[in-house]
């Protein structure tokens, strides 16, 4: 069975990858499972597919073993795709929701409903050793809020009102947020690519 290892410490995304992942025969391990300590890798590239692209291939170097990473955000267009890949950290480095969330809504207001346009962005990378690394990409679209609403979910979602829902990405179950959500498109389309392999 092949082994594939999750760049992340996060069990909520562990167990999505090991249910996309169950019918394919391949052995789930995050960074969790493995006996070495990873230090956190610093996101220092420019763009979504930079940063996921530097956590796979730095950890699929050193275990020798295919590695898929993510990484994601928020775009703002009346912020000119802001805070983007700075998106945990928008407000400082102590990456706080309701911080991001309250630096959010400043720069934003006086802005009509029309100019609030966004969209979080999922970006997947697998590097395997000794090949080229490939990117998939989800996007969900929306606009930002006046204020919070809802409290389900993470991040800036009290304050997303993804197209045609009728409520904030908080406000909606994780089932609901999980047909819809950037996530889950790149995940689809990481099934498409495996399906071809
Ligand atoms: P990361 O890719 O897990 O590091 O997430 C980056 C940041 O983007 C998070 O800290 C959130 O601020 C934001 N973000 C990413 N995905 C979501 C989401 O599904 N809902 C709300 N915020 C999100």
């Amino acid at each position: 069975m092949e082994t594939l290892i999750i760049a992340t410490k996060n069990r909520g995304k562990v167990e999505d990858f090991r249910n996309l992942f169950s019918k394919y025969n391949i052995s789930i391990k995050s960074l969790l499972d493995l006996e070495e300590n990873i230090p956190d890798i610093e996101e220092t590239g420019e763009t979504f597919e930079e940063n996921a692209a530097l956590k796979a291939e730095t950890i699929a170097k050193r275990f020798s073993l295919p590695v898929l990473a993510d990484d994601s955000g928020l775009e703002v267009d009346a912020l000119d795709g802001r805070p983007g890949i700075y998106s945990a950290r928008f407000a400082g480095l102590e990456k706080s929701d309701q911080a991001n969330i309250d630096k959010l809504l400043k720069e934003l207001e006086g802005i009509p409903e029309e100019k609030r346009a966004a969209r979080f962005v999922c970006v997947l990378a697998v590097a395997r050793p000794g090949k080229t690394t490939i990117f998939k990409r989800g996007t969900c679209e929306g606009r930002i809020a006046e204020k919070p609403k809802g409290k389900n979910g993470f991040g800036y979602d009290p304050v997303f009102y993804p197209d045609g829902m009728g409520k904030t990405m908080a406000e909606l179950s994780p089932e609901e947020k999980n047909q819809i959500s950037h996530r889950k498109r790149a995940i689809v389309q990481l099934e498409e690519w495996l399906q071809d392999i």
